[in-house]
């Protein structure tokens, strides 16, 4: 029993970067390739330099091999970037610089940032166990415009000043993303602004409503952001798209990643019109580097964003999201996790936990196929 075309090839650019983000992407090149197996698609990595240890080899944190390789690729997968031995380099040299060229040289104007609560975590939330059961949303922020990038900017002795901007083409591209991913979820998109106070609010609000018109099959509500940023903590479980503007989405998403637990589980994706990029939303963790302890599970959960959003295999993605869940419910955890009672596992053990269950379940359900 096999799924997908087998005459399907994806080329994927590696970017492991500093810290742990190797040892994170190490466990997510394992589930590609069980993923590959099962799913009989051919996947052709190509693994280069990012970030501080780019710029120990090259004297840049991105160089203009790495940026073509990842012109030429299907997607790219990066682990992180960063640590103290770089913090001193003037900024357009630090790792973190990389990053924010990247994204801006691939046209990555969409992040997702999922906000899905595993049960088997679902005590160690701050959070009430019945305002998060069943809680399952994605944030789409809007990451190459707004108020980050909008000029007049800068400050004086006196005053200090930035500027909030959206074009038509800005918005009207983020929204059909929108109401795409709605499409083949519960249909539900709410669009954050602050369309009381700000006219470019308003300005997003309209061109909202106008896209919506190409998605009726899609309900489309407004909401103001600060009403949002308490719906989100008062009840995640209304949302199914909200999407939003460069800084709302910056705050919100960070609110809605942890109502559902550690930075060690969060993935995201950051897609353009061309080019999409998968990341854990953890940072190079320079206290734990080298020691085995990452959790590798939002570098995981990525992967099945990748296989989602990237390569159209919608089952292969649910297979791996069913296998974290398996891998938690049967109480493995990495330390930042670790809860009395659980068993302690390192990065491999836990990556080798995740490929079981995954392998497993793939079975069960090639069997569940063939037995109707
Ligand atoms: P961080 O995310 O690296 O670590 C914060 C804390 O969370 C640390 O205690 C770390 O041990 C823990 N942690 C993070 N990911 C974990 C995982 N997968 N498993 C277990 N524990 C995990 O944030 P930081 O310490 O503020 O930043 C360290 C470096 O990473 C800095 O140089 C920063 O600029 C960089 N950074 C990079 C990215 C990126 O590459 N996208 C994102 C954030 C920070």
């Amino acid at each position: 029993m096999s799924y997908g075309n087998p005459c399907l090839r994806h080329k994927i650019v590696l970017l492991p970067g500093d810290g742990i983000g190797s040892e994170v992407t190490n466990a997510a090149v394992q589930v590609m390739k069980t993923v590959a197996e099962n799913f009989n698609v051919t996947l052709k990595f190509e693994e280069r330099l990012i970030g501080g240890c780019s710029y120990e080899k090259f004297g840049t944190p991105l160089t203009d091999e790495t940026l073509q390789a990842c012109y030429d690729s299907d997607a790219v997968f990066l682990g992180a970037v960063g640590g103290p031995k770089w913090e001193a380099l003037p900024h357009q040299l630090k790792p973190e610089a990389a990053l924010l060229k990247l994204r801006k040289a691939l046209g990555l104007y969409t992040n997702i940032r999922p906000a899905k609560i595993y049960n088997a975590l679902i005590n160690s939330s701050t959070l009430k166990k019945e305002v998060l059961q069943g809680t399952d949303f994605i944030v789409l922020r809007e990451l190459t415009g707004g108020i980050y990038f909008g000029n007049p900017r800068g400050f004086d002795k006196e005053r200090g000043w930035n500027t909030m901007e959206y074009t038509r083409e800005e918005v009207e591209r983020i929204a059909r993303m929108a109401f795409k991913i709605a499409q083949g979820r519960r249909k539900k998109v709410v669009s954050v602004d602050k369309a009381n106070v700000l006219e470019v609010s308003q300005f997003w609000r309209n061109i909202v409503h106008e896209v919506h018109k190409d998605y009726p099959d899609v309900e489309l509500s407004d909401m103001y952001v600060d009403n949002a940023a308490m719906q989100i903590v008062r009840n995640p479980k209304q949302f199914d798209v909200i999407l939003t503007s460069n800084l709302f989405g910056d705050i919100l998403s960070d609110i809605a990643g942890m109502i559902t637990g550690s930075l060690g589980m969060l993935p995201s994706a950051s897609i353009g019109n061309k080019y999409a990029l998968y990341e854990p939303v953890h940072g190079s963790a320079p206290d734990i580097a080298g020691q085995s302890k990452a959790n590798p599970l939002a570098a995981i959960s990525s992967v099945a964003m990748m296989f989602n959003y990237s390569f159209q295999m919608q089952k292969a993605a649910e297979v791996i999201e069913e296998a974290v869940e398996r891998t938690l419910a049967k109480s493995y955890r990495t330390q930042d996790i670790y809860s009395d009672g659980c068993s302690l596992v390192t990065t491999q053990q836990m990556t080798n936990c995740v490929i079981e269950n995954f392998n497993e379940i793939f079975n069960e359900q090639a069997l569940g196929v063939f037995t109707l």
